[in-house]
This record gives structure tokens, sequence and C-alpha cells, in this order.
């Protein structure tokens, strides 16, 4: 039995979404969006809790994605919780996490989702300086998200924050310091994803004006590896750095700008280690190194093509070798002198 959490993802397109958030194409695609229906829901659930390997998870959530799922109608709101929650009274899932923006969430909101049986409630923050929120497009202040995220937490929900790199009028300062304001409303989970120009918003039409310029993948990977760390050493958890989890982005289709790269959380978490074995070299003043970890953690020390490997013998001049060494827990490893 594995104890992590299972997650069934079900994307509910928000139709009547009446925001202009300028990264963003629902407004354009939702009339080719068919409408979800209770039946299709069951299904999805089924065909998930039919997948054999899922019986090992003792938590399997099911989570309603895409959209503001508190921005459709109540009624509607109601009939798919109606259906998680007799999965979760039959004993076939633990709980239901759903995502949606911190101005569509009040007490009564609240009231409905804990009956319902949901348990996680991630919003989507983006950024909490108040020019970024403005220039984005987003229609709520920062003040209303750290208001819905304590509403949230005294409701007894778990919190998640969902932020973006990278958005206009952004910079690095921003970003980090709006993982600092993240840090303060303590989260259990975030999720990290960079900006990318999607096709048929009002995003790629600043872009194609020359009005915005995306991050490279090289400094969204890097403000990314900053960021990880600021939440690893707060104890929260990032479950996601990377793209958004929708088809055409992850495949890259409707991708017309921006800091894509498919594997983009990998080398996301190869940073961190590159950062990491820096500053011990720096401190340590080794010609010869060792460099010893777990068979999992090889490819994040080596870093994508060797890279982490190269950058810290163009920078200090050193031999590396990598001992594969399995007594070692993943993700903690050590460096000796001598190779
Ligand atoms: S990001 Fe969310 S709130 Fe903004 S336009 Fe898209 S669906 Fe609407």
């Amino acid at each position: 039995m594995s104890n992590r959490m299972y997650i069934i993802p079900i994307f509910i397109p928000h139709k009547g979404c009446n925001n202009m958030c300028v990264f963003c194409n629902q407004r354009k695609i939702s009339g080719e969006l068919k409408d979800v229906t209770t039946e299709d829901i069951k299904n999805i659930i089924d065909n998930y809790l039919n997948i054999n390997s899922v019986i090992k998870y003792t938590q399997i959530q099911v989570a309603f994605y895409g959209g503001s799922f508190t921005g459709i109608e109540t009624e509607k709101q109601i009939e798919f919780l109606k259906v998680a929650k007799e999965y979760i009274d039959n004993k076939k899932i633990s709980s239901i996490r759903l995502s949606t923006r911190p101005d569509y969430i009040s007490k009564e909101i609240l009231t409905y989702l804990k009956e319902y049986g949901v348990k996680t409630i991630e919003l989507g923050v983006q950024s909490l300086n108040e020019d970024v929120l403005l220039a984005s497009k987003r229609g709520h202040s920062a003040s209303r998200v750290y208001e819905s995220a304590h509403m949230i937490k005294e409701f007894g929900f778990e919190l998640g924050l969902q932020t973006m790199l990278g958005l206009p009028h952004s910079n690095e300062e921003f970003e980090i310091e709006t993982a600092r304001k993240v840090i303060e409303m303590k989260p259990s989970i975030v999720r990290i994803y960079p900006t990318l120009v999607i096709k048929d918003t009002e995003l790629a039409e600043m872009y194609e004006k020359g009005e915005y310029i995306p991050y490279t993948v090289e400094k969204a990977v890097d403000i990314s590896a900053k960021l990880m760390k600021m939440y690893n050493e707060a104890g929260i958890i990032v479950i996601r750095t990377g793209l958004q989890n929708t088809d055409n982005i992850r495949d890259g289709g409707d991708v017309i700008a921006g800091p894509f790269h498919p594997a983009f959380g990998e080398l996301v978490k190869q940073r961190v280690y590159r950062n990491d074995i820096e500053n011990k070299i720096s401190d340590c003043n080794f010609k010869n190194i060792s460099i010893i970890c777990n068979r999992k953690d090889i490819s994040k020390v080596l870093g994508n093509k060797k890279e982490n490997i190269k950058y810290l013998n163009t920078k200090f001049n050193v031999n590396i070798k990598i001992i594969e060494n399995n007594n070692y827990v993943e993700g903690k490893y050590e460096l000796k002198e001598g190779v």
C-alpha cells in the first residue's frame, strides 16, 4: 500500500468565465469545449478505479480542475460534488480537491464544499504584486487572495496556491516577493507555472507587438529553482513546477513563445541540486570531489546532458566523480575530498 495520494483528474471547463486574464485562452476556446455531464464524471472515476495500480493507494482524491470550479452555477457544482461524494460514502475514494479563483470563495461556498467532502482547495494566485495582477487583467487584488486563503484555512480545508512566473510587469524580485508572501499564508502545497504565450490570447497580441517579452527557459528554470528552495526550507510541498496540465500546452501545440520545455520540472530539480553543490564546493575548496548519492539522484546531480558537472568544472576547475550508494536516502548526498 502506498501512502501517497492518487489523483483522479476531471477537467471541468469554466464556460461562463467572465474574466479576461491576458494569458488564458479559455474564453476563445470555450465554444469548442463540450459540457461535462454527471455521467461523464462517473465514467471517468470508474475508469480510473478499474486501473489495477490504483488499488495500492490508501488515499484517492477526485480533482475538479480547469477553469474555476466555484465560478460555475451553484446547482451544477452541487450536481458534480454529489457524484463524487457518493464514491466517498461508498469508501471508494477518500476526498475531493478543486481549483478556483480567490474571488470565488465565500463562507457560503466553503460551507457547501465542506458538506460534500471537499478536502483540498487550490487557489489560482498567479502573483501577489498588484501591478502584475493588474497588467495580467486578473480582476482581483492581492488582498482578496489573503482573505480567501485565511477563510479556507479557518474552515479546515487543505490550502494549495498556484503561482505563475514571468507575467507582464513581473521580474525576479517580484517572483521572490510573491513566494515570501505565499509562505506567510502557510499553504500545504504550491504549484509554479512559467507563463507561456498561448495562441488566441491577449498575451499573444502583446508579444507580437513587442509589448511583452517572456522569460527564457534558462531564466524561468533559474528563478523556479530559487523559489523551490524557499518552499522546501519552509516545509511546503511543490507538487508541480512546469507546464499547465492541458493537452495543447503539454505537447506545445498552442504555445507561440515562452519557456516551454517538456521536462521543465526535471530541469528545475537539477538546478536546485546544482545550486546546492555549488554552495558546498565554494565552502570546502576541494579540487577532487566525490559526490556520493542514491541512484535516483544521479541524473539530478549530473544535470541535463551533464550540464551541472560541466558548469561546476568550468566554474571551479574541479574533478568530480559521482559514486552511487543506495544507503543514502533519496535527496541526501554528500561531497567528499578525493575521486
Ligand atoms: S485564467 Fe481562469 S479566471 Fe482567468 S480567464 Fe482563464 S478561466 Fe477565466
